[in-house]
C-alpha cells in the first residue's frame, strides 16, 4: 500500500514567492505519484500564517484548479514554529506521513524522494540536514552554526545543520501531539521523542523571491526557547557562579581583616565600586535569566491554544484523532 504524503508548508506574506513554490510543488507532486512513490490521495498542505498580503487568495485560488493544494489559514501570526505544528497535527489524521519544508523554495524539493525511501524502510522520522550554507551570510552561517554547538553543550539533543525540514511518520505526528508546550521548539521536540530516525542531506539554496520573515529578534528568541525548553543548566550556571562569588568575597574578606590587623592600609575606592557594578550587573543578568523561564512557565501555566484556525481547505480525516483530542 502506497503511503499518503502530506507536505506542509507555513506561509506568512509570502504572495512573491507562492506561485513559483506551488508550480514546483505540484509536479514534484504529482511526479512522486506517477512514479509509485507516493499514494495519490497525498496533499499539499499551504499554511496561511495570518499573512497580510495575498497569500491566502493564492492558496484558494490554487485549491479551486487543483484539490491536490490544501489550505489551513491561522487568524492570527503565531509564527512559523505554531504554523507547522497547525499544519502537522491537520495532517495527523488524513495522512501516513507528513513533510515539512519552508515556503521560500530553500529547502530543495528533491528532499521528498529520499523521504518517503527512508519512511518506507521502516523510519518514522527524516531529518533533512543541510550539507552546504553557501547561500546564507557569513554571519548567519556563524551564528547558526555556533548555536548547534552551544546547545549540544547545553545538553539538549539536536541535529547538527537541520531545521524544519523533515519528515514524521503518522505516528511520530500522533506522538508529537502529546507534547502539550506552548513554547514550541519543534526541532528539539523530535529530537526528544526518539524513534528509528536517517538522515537526508541536501544543499540549501537562496531565497527565490521576497524577503525573510525571520529578523534576528524572531531568530533570537526562537534560540532562546530552544534553550529554556530542554535545558535548566543555565540556572544552574547562576546557582554556581553565586555560589563562587560568594567564596571569593569571603576570601577577600579574610584578607581585608588580615590586612587591617597588621594596620596595613586597605587601598581601592575604584576597586570596590568596579566590583559593586560588576556584582549588580551579575545579579540583573542571573535575575533576567530566571524571569524568562517564570515567564515561559507563565505562558505554559495559562494553557493558552497555540493557534485558532479561520479556514480550512481541507479533504475529510482518514483516522479518527487520539482520545485526548476529542
Ligand atoms: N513563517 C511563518 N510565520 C512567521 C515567519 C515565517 O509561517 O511568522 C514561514 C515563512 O513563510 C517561511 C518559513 O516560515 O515559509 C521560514 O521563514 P523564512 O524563510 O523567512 O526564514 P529564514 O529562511 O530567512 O530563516
Ligand atoms: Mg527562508
Amino acid at each position: 500500500m502506497l503511503p499518503v504524503l502530506y507536505v506542509v508548508v507555513p506561509c506568512y506574506n509570502e504572495e512573491a514567492v507562492l506561485p513559483e513554490t506551488l508550480r514546483r510543488l505540484r509536479d514534484k507532486l504529482s511526479g512522486l505519484i506517477a512514479a509509485g512513490a507516493c499514494h495519490a490521495e497525498s496533499r499539499l498542505l499551504f499554511v496561511d500564517d495570518g499573512s497580510r498580503d495575498a497569500t491566502w487568495a493564492m492558496i484558494e485560488a490554487a485549491h479551486r484548479e487543483d484539490e491536490r493544494v490544501c489550505g489551513l489559514k491561522l487568524a492570527h501570526n503565531r509564527g512559523h514554529q505554531n504554523a507547522l505544528y497547525a499544519g502537522l497535527m491537520a495532517a495527523r489524521d488524513r495522512c501516513d506521513c507528513a513533510a515539512s519544508m519552508d515556503a521560500d523554495l530553500q529547502d530543495d524539493i528533491n528532499v521528498l524522494d529520499g523521504f518517503l525511501q527512508e519512511f518506507q524502510k521502516g523510519c518514522d522520522v527524516v531529518y533533512g540536514v543541510r550539507s552546504a550554507r553557501e547561500s546564507d551570510s557569513a554571519f548567519k552561517r556563524l551564528t547558526a552554526e555556533g548555536y548547534y554547538k552551544v546547545l549540544q553543550k547545553l545538553g539538549v539533543e539536536v541535529v547538527f545543520n537541520h531545521a524544519d525540514c523533515r519528515l514524521l511518520s503518522r505516528r511520530a505526528l500522533q506522538e508529537l501531539s502529546h507534547y502539550r508546550e506552548v513554547n514550541l521548539f519543534l526541532r528539539g521536540m523530535v529530537a526528544h521523542m526518539g524513534f528509528r530516525r536517517a538522515v537526508v542531506t541536501y544543499p540549501r539554496a537562496p531565497r527565490f523571491a521576497g524577503e525573510s520573515k525571520y529578523p534576528l529578534s524572531k531568530m533570537l528568541s526562537l534560540a532562546w526557547d530552544g534553550i529554556t525548553s530542554f535545558s535548566l543548566r543555565p540556572l544552574t550556571a547562576i546557582a554556581r557562579l553565586g555560589g563562587a562569588i560568594c567564596l571569593l568575597s569571603f576570601l577577600a574578606l579574610v584578607v581585608e581583616g588580615v590586612a587591617a590587623l597588621c594596620s596595613a592600609a586597605v587601598p581601592g575606592l575604584l576597586a570596590a565600586v568596579t566590583s559593586l557594578w560588576l556584582l549588580g550587573g551579575m545579579v540583573l543578568l542571573s535575575l533576567g535569566v530566571v524571569g524568562s523561564y517564570l515567564g515561559r512557565l507563565y505562558a505554559e501555566v495559562k494553557g493558552r491554544p497555540r493557534f485558532a484556525v479561520e479556514s480550512a481547505l481541507l479533504p475529510p480525516a482518514r483516522f479518527a484523532p487520539p482520545p485526548q483530542d476529542q
